[in-house]
C-alpha cells in the first residue's frame, strides 16, 4: 500500500483529501504546520506527498527543496493562488505536478495515481537505479556524475569529484593527504601533496555553507581529512 502525506493547514481540505485517498486504499498521514510537515516528510518513509503552498512556520516552497534534495518520490503541490503556481513552476524546485485550489478530490486521487505509477515503473523494471550518496542535503550522483547540494546542482571536476565521492563513501575515517594523493592521482606518492589540500578547500567551498566551519568535511590537525556521517 502506497503511504501518503499531506501538508496542509487548512483541516477540512485535508480531510477531504484524505477520504478520497483512503477510499482508494492509499495509507494517508496529515500533518498542519509546515515545521511538523517538513520534518515528517524527511523521517517518514512515504510514497508520494501533497505539499500545500502557503503553511505555517515553513512554506511549500522549502519543503519541496528539501524533500527533493533527499529523495525522489512525487510531489504535488497545491495553491489557492495561479500566480503562486506559475511562480513555483517557475523556480523548478522539482515539483512533479501543480494543482490549483479549489479542485475535485477525484482528480487529485486520478493524478496521484498516475504520478504513483510513472513513478513505480521508473524505478521498477526501467533503468536500473543511479548509485547516489545522500548525506544530509549532500547528494552525489555517481551514475550520473553530478553533485547537488540542498537540490541545487554544483560543477565539479574530474578530481574533486573523485575526492568527494571516495571520502563520502568512508565516512568517519581518517586519511592522511599522502593516502588521498595516492588513491584519487592514482600515483606513488611523489606528487605534490598540496594538490589534495587545494582540492579540499575547493570542494568545501562548493558544498559548505561556511567553508571555515566545514560541516561535511573535517580537517583533522596534523593527521588529514575525514568526512563526517
Ligand atoms: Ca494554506
Amino acid at each position: 500500500m502506497s503511504r501518503i502525506l499531506i501538508v496542509e493547514d487548512e483541516e477540512s481540505i485535508a480531510d477531504l483529501e484524505k477520504d478520497y485517498l483512503e477510499l482508494s486504499d492509499f495509507e494517508v498521514d496529515i500533518e498542519t504546520d509546515g515545521k511538523a510537515g517538513l520534518k515528517a516528510a524527511l523521517q517518514g518513509n512515504y510514497d508520494l506527498f501533497i505539499l500545500d503552498l502557503m503553511l505555517p512556520d515553513v512554506d511549500g516552497f522549502e519543503i519541496c527543496r528539501e524533500i527533493r534534495a533527499v529523495k525522489d518520490v512525487p510531489i504535488l503541490m497545491v495553491s489557492a493562488k495561479k500566480d503562486d503556481i506559475d511562480k513555483i513552476r517557475g523556480l523548478g524546485l522539482g515539483a512533479d505536478d501543480y494543482i490549483t485550489k479549489p479542485f475535485s478530490p477525484s482528480e487529485l486521487v486520478a493524478r496521484v495515481k498516475a504520478h504513483l505509477t510513472r513513478y513505480e515503473r521508473l524505478i521498477g523494471t526501467g533503468a536500473p537505479k543511479n548509485e547516489v550518496i545522500e548525506i544530509r542535503g549532500l547528494k552525489i550522483d555517481k551514475t550520473a556524475h553530478r553533485v547537488f547540494v540542498n537540490g541545487e546542482e554544483v560543477q565539479f571536476t574530474t578530481k574533486e569529484f573523485d575526492l568527494l565521492t571516495f571520502l563520502a563513501e568512508h565516512p568517519d575515517r581518517v586519511f592522511s593527504k599522502e593516502e588521498l594523493f595516492r588513491r584519487i592521482w592514482n600515483m606513488e606518492s611523489v606528487g605534490d601533496i598540496a594538490t589534495v589540500t587545494v582540492h579540499i578547500k575547493k570542494i568545501r567551498e562548493k558544498i559548505e555553507f561556511d567553508s571555515s566551519k566545514p560541516q561535511y568535511i573535517e580537517t583533522i590537525w596534523g593527521v588529514g581529512y575525514r568526512f563526517k556521517a
